[in-house]
């Protein structure tokens, strides 16, 4: 097979006849010589906004010999292989804590290998939490063990379902997760969008799929089952200790607990857990008509042909401070995230279509130690502060305020060109009083820029809500080269601090998978 790259097609002629066309002409063999073909990559090059193009990557048969060049490669071999396997034998079955993107794939490749893990959720099973948190939505009754942030499918279950990352393919564990997400439901343009996205009803069943899956192949889930000690002899793992009352024997646990298990994080450090507070990100979700976002993005002609669009900004404010969009949901929905009584935390989600009519995104603003304290759970404390204020700011309920008003640090009344729903309800509020003033200065300032480079970004209408405060972790639990913190215990994923998004989780469950397969002897 050969890829061919680099291969325009104007977006209003884009179909497969003129897909395949191009490359016949790019190639110089005829069409008829093509045997089969597959698309490797496809992005879009809006430069122009009178011309927009997509450009692919495609994979080729052909049984004629091509010339090879920078865009005409030999298809390199993207699977995921590893067979390594260790000669230790354990006493009893691995356990997994937590079932997010980072849990279920080191469940699922454990799986697949004959290991029989237990995976342990403190939420419930997808179908159950799906009803709980919209009851949430609805009436605001907080599960606080089954919620947007704890239950199967993890954090990102309830999310845009957004797959880019900035961590690179290696061993092709990232082909792995676009394949297996593919394998149990996911759209095929997950295998080469250049931004690709899932949406919360179709990730949904493929969560289920999964667990599926592994409970076939050997595995086995424990829904509702807290991990709340970890007994530890000589430095090694020797059980775990569930909801307070039943033992659980195991000398290998993988802690894939995500970044919102406050009390865990607590327990571990109880128990001397070498653990660092780490720099994150907090401040506020913006929401905008979708209609002006494709506007600025694509230009008049295309606006209605190419999709929600997604964008990205970035800004380095007066006093230093790094302001970014962040975790931007196109056609999606600001949603009340909270985890806890009496705090409240915002993220957005979309559905696979992204067909509402806003746009929305974190601006967000890197906050250090420095800023919190240095002991390990200072972050936590402070997100937990800010999660306060929200809460008591918006009654409760979501704190809402058009940027105009924030500017001029009075409370919203009503909306005005930009109406947008939210999953949970919501009060006017002031939010200047939620974050610090110098980060309430670094947006506000950074609005001005942002409006710039996307027109009406900046508008008095724009809607803000509060707090963005769940960015990724504040903690990061230190594991060696053997991806183990003492004996037997596994950091893994986003809570940990060795990811930040979906996919990064699941390729560190998976190579966290490769370090206990590469030391121990199936099950
Ligand atoms: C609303 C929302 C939208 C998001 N959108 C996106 C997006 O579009 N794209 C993207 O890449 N990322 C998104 N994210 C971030 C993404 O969800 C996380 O990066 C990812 O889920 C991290 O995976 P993880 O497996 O490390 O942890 P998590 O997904 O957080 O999973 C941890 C699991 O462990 C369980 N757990 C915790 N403690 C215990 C315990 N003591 N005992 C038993 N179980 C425990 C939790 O209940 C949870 O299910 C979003 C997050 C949210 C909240």
């Amino acid at each position: 097979m050969y890829r061919i790259r680099q291969v325009k097609v104007k977006v209003e002629e884009d179909n497969i006849d003129n897909l395949l066309t191009k490359i016949s002409k790019k190639i110089k063999v005829d069409k008829s010589k093509i045997l089969d073909y597959k698309i490797k990559r496809k992005s879009i090059d809006a430069r122009n906004k009178n011309e927009i193009y997509f450009v692919y990557e495609v994979d080729i048969d052909t049984n004629e010999k091509l010339k090879l060049s920078d865009d005409i490669i030999i298809s390199p071999n993207e699977e995921y292989i590893f067979n390594e396997k260790g000669n230790l034998l354990l006493d009893n079955r691995p356990v997994i804590v937590g079932s997010g993107p980072a849990g279920l794939f080191c469940g699922y490749l454990l799986a697949k290998s004959g290991y029989k893990p237990i995976i342990i959720e403190r939420g419930e099973q997808v179908e159950d939490r799906l009803k709980t948190v919209e009851e949430f939505w609805n009436n605001n009754k907080l599960n606080i063990s089954s919620n947007i942030q704890f239950g199967e499918g993890g954090a990102g279950t309830f999310s845009d379902g957004k797959l880019n990352t900035l961590v690179k393919n290696e061993n092709n564990r990232m082909n792995f997760v676009y394949e297996t997400f593919v394998k149990f439901g996911a759209q095929e343009e997950i295998l080469y969008s250049y931004k690709p996205h899932i949406g919360t009803d179709v990730l949904i069943n493929v969560v289920k799929n999964i667990r599926e899956e592994i409970i076939k192949l050997g595995g086995e889930f424990r829904f509702n089952t807290c991990l709340t000690n970890i007994n530890i002899e000589n430095n090694k793992v020797t059980s775990i200790e569930v909801n307070n009352n039943e033992i659980i024997k195991t000398s290998v646990v993988v802690l894939a607990i995500g970044h919102s298990s406050r009390d865990t994080f607590e327990m571990l450090n109880k128990l001397g857990i070498k653990m660092e507070a780490k720099p994150f990100a907090v401040g506020l979700r913006v929401m905008h008509n979708q209609d002006e976002i494709n506007k600025s993005q694509y230009g008049e002609k295309y606006k209605d042909l190419l999709g929600a669009s997604p964008y990205k900004l970035t800004y380095k404010a007066s006093n230093n401070r790094g302001v970014y969009s962040f975790c931007m949901c196109p056609g999606g929905y600001v949603v009340n995230s909270s985890s806890e009584e009496n705090r409240l935390v915002v993220n957005g989600m979309s559905y696979s279509k992204r067909d509402s009519k806003w746009a929305n995104s974190a601006i967000i603003v890197t906050v250090f130690p420095r800023d919190f304290g240095d002991k390990p759970l200072d972050g936590i404390n402070y997100q937990k502060a800010l999660e306060e204020r929200a809460y008591k700011l918006g009654n409760g309920f979501i704190p809402v305020q058009l940027l105009g008003d924030f500017k001029l640090d009075k409370v919203s009344t009503e909306f005005r060109s930009i109406k947008p729903e939210f999953k949970g309800k919501y009060n006017f509020a002031n939010l200047n009083n939620l974050l610090p003033t110098e980060l309430n200065d670094s947006i506000k300032e950074a609005f001005i820029s942002f409006g710039k480079k996307i027109k009406g970004f900046d508008t008095d209408d724009t809607v803000l809500a509060g707090v963005e405060s769940r960015t990724s972790s504040p903690v990061k639990i230190l594991r060696n080269e053997d991806f183990i913190s003492i004996e037997g215990l596994y950091p893994c994923g986003e809570g940990a601090g060795y990811a930040g998004g979906i996919t990064s989780a699941a390729i560190d469950g998976i190579k966290v998978s490769e370090a206990i397969r590469r030391k121990y002897k199936e099950f």
